[in-house]
């Protein structure tokens, strides 16, 4: 008899990739006993038009080299590679191709997807391929929360697990301050990456 497979599919710009990013894939891949763990990073975010992403080449070099050392993790190019838009509804679809029937597929990303969920496109369809997990930092808002998760659930039966997760107080936007500024972000992101960063001159 085969056994269904649980892999957690890691949504995010990464831009750049951090710590919290890391502990957030490897709590999930612990709790939801995940078999396994694809870092995807986004193309082209649908939902940053007009901010300045940085290209999507050097955000996916990155993520390789943060997840290289484990074993759990593996990593996509499946959106970056793809033309146009990112949407989520186009990945899950795909991976559930690529992956097979057996596989119960896990959507990670940060707990304020949730709250704009409904905005996203096909929205019943990426809740009907996946179970969402939605990371939280230390003080985020449970409340508003909790709220959106009861809201999905008695509305369109929708499974939405919140997961508190330590050690996520630390951010992409925060990182790309402190580079442009000339402050360490020793401790906030994998050595390999700080190293990245540095020789290709981003976020000055
Ligand atoms: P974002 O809006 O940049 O991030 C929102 C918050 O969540 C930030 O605080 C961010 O922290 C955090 N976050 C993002 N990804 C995370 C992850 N995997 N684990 C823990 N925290 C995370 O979000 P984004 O990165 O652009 O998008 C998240 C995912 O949702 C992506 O896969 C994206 O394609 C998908 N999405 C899809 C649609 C759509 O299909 N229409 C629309 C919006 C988002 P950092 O800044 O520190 O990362």
């Amino acid at each position: 008899m085969s056994k269904i497979k649980k892999v957690g599919i890691m949504g995010g710009t990464f831009d750049p990739i951090h710590f919290g990013h890391l502990v957030t894939a490897e709590a999930a891949r612990t709790q939801f006993q995940l078999d396994k763990v694809i870092f995807t990073p986004t193309g082209k975010p649908p939902h940053k038009k007009g901010y300045s992403v940085t290209p999507a080449e050097h955000r996916y070099l990155m993520t390789m080299l943060a997840i290289n050392d484990n074993p759990f993790f593996e990593i996509s190019r499946m959106e970056i590679d793809r033309p146009g838009l990112t949407y989520t509804v186009d990945t899950l679809e795909s991976f559930y191709k690529e992956l097979g029937e057996d596989v119960k597929l896990f959507f990670i990303s940060g707990a304020d997807a949730v709250l704009d969920i409904l905005t996203w496109k096909d929205v019943d369809r990426v809740l009907s391929y996946c179970t969402f997990i939605a990371a939280t930092r230390p003080g985020y808002p449970m409340d508003k929360l909790n709220e959106k998760i009861s809201e999905l659930k008695r509305m369109y039966g929708w499974e939405v697990y919140p997961m508190k997760v330590t050690g996520m107080d630390i951010s992409s936007t925060d990182i790309r301050r402190r580079v442009r500024e000339g402050l360490s972000v020793r401790y906030l992101l994998p050595k390999s990456v700080e190293t990245y960063i540095q020789k290709n001159n981003l976020y000055r």
